[in-house]
């Protein structure tokens, strides 16, 4: 059985589990996307026999611009985060067999391992690598490598460094950015057979991925109110990147959001029945823990994870009131990129992670740092710092691992986590007396 075969196993596996004994806290819209994973690598499974082309792709690549040229973008980065903890030890033994230090960011090693598993004939080889050097080096980096090693055609945007000047002012950048794709379509035209670009389509992808963010709009509103409606869990589940705007994953938000809005509207919460107080979760978090329980076993809802409901301010088709006009296609999938809160400077990542702090009335913040991360290690200090400054937030800085349950100790991470809840909680109790005073 090849990888993807296995995950069509795993997903009916779970449908099933999930049918016969619903969680009482997670959404029932998880089953949903449960069937779209499953359809999906059913038809990844039929694309790859045919023989149709896929294209190896991480971080901010132009996802959208890839399928409306007929071509399967397929995300490495996202294949390593579903990789299931039993194939777990034998990825990372083998990438870490080429060289990889075994104590840096697990999602990138994880994204790396399927380099290997591609040369094992375990998932589709690409016929073409496309990747923006956006906000993630060490997995851009990868997935150059796996370009390199395998010897298919790659090619690199390069996402200008983002300033303090908001993004939407940057038409240079912007400019900068479809300059590179129309060359990246002259070139996939040109290496990969039967490629072609096909604007009609990429259109309809962007008014997919418009309806999504419209869904997590709504999604951020109701997390507003207290007690969450959201558990912990669910709020950092992050949308597929490489079939966001496919239209059963439409369909799945729809129905995330109107469970959300149901409970909000009867004052019901997720995972916490009576809320004391609420976190945001950054960078990342456990894969095999249910890493929230704690926090949520204290009365601390967790109503966002920065990539996963947090994220929700990217350009979107016939929007004119960013950039001042409409944007064309093409210019819109250079703007998704430089929009991204986690690229250039630190200013731009604390802007999207203060207007969530304010919106949703967060207490605190738990940093999830992942060793080496260059992304969110740099800038954790300078956010937390500004967080307490000027919100008055309290922060959890806490290094970890994603996929690495070897290294990981939970009684000492349940113990922290426990101790910032009550830390939260004095908090709150010394700010009610000084109010009252
Ligand atoms: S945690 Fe940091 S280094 Fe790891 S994948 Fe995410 S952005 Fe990249």
């Amino acid at each position: 059985m090849n990888y993807f075969e296995e995950e069509v196993e795993r997903y009916k596996r779970r449908i099933e589990r999930i049918k016969a004994n619903p969680s009482p806290t997670m959404l029932w819209s998880n089953v949903k996307f449960y069937e779209l994973m499953l359809k999906h690598y059913q038809t990844m499974i039929e694309e790859w026999r045919e023989g149709k082309p896929f294209c190896a792709c991480a971080d901010l690549a132009p996802y959208r611009l890839i399928k409306a040229m007929g071509i399967r973008p397929f995300s490495w980065e996202m294949q390593g985060d579903y990789l299931p903890r039993k194939l777990v030890p034998e990825y990372f033994r083998r990438v870490r067999a080429t060289g990889f230090p075994d104590n840096g960011c697990d999602r990138v090693q994880a994204t790396a391992s399927i380099l290997m598993a591609t040369e094992k004939g375990e998932v589709p080889m690409p016929s073409c690598v496309v990747v923006t050097k956006a906000d993630c080096n060490g997995l851009a980096e990868a997935i150059i490598w796996g370009g390199r090693q395998l010897r298919v055609p790659t090619y690199v945007i390069d996402c200008p460094l983002a300033s303090d000047v908001p993004y939407e002012e940057r038409w240079e950048a912007l400019k900068y950015m479809e300059e590179q794709l129309y060359d990246m379509i002259g070139f996939l035209e040109k290496e990969v057979p039967g490629a072609k670009y096909d604007e009609a389509k990429l259109i309809e992808y962007l008014h997919g991925f418009r309806k999504v963010m419209e869904q997590h709009d709504r999604m951020r509103e109701a997390s507003k109110s207290k007690p969450c409606p959201l558990s912990g869990k669910d709020s950092f589940r992050m949308a597929p990147l490489d079939m966001i705007e496919e239209p059963e994953l439409i369909e799945y938000y729809v129905m995330v959001a109107d469970e959300m809005e149901e409970k909000s509207k009867a004052g019901r919460g997720a995972s916490v029945r009576e809320e004391k107080a609420r976190v945001g979760f950054l960078c990342s978090a456990p894969f095999f823990i249910d890493g929230f329980q704690y926090l949520e076993e204290c009365g601390v809802g967790v109503p966002i994870y920065e990539a996963g409901s947090g994220a929700i301010d990217f350009p979107r088709i016939d929007d004119e009131s960013t950039w001042g006009r409409k944007l064309s296609p093409i210019e819109l999938e250079g703007a998704y990129a430089l929009a991204d809160p986690w690229h250039g400077v630190w200013w731009h990542r604390w802007r999207a992670v203060r207007k969530f702090c304010q919106e949703v009335e967060l207490d605190g913040l738990v940093h999830f740092e992942l060793p080496g991360c260059e992304t969110c290690n740099g800038s954790t200090k300078l956010i937390a710092k500004m967080a307490e400054k000027e919100l008055g937030i309290a922060n959890l800085e806490i290094e970890g691992w994603c996929h690495d349950q070897e290294k990981f100790n939970e009684a000492e991470y349940a113990e922290k986590m426990r101790d910032f809840a009550a830390l939260l909680f004095e908090r709150k109790k010394s700010k009610i007396k000084e109010d009252t005073r």
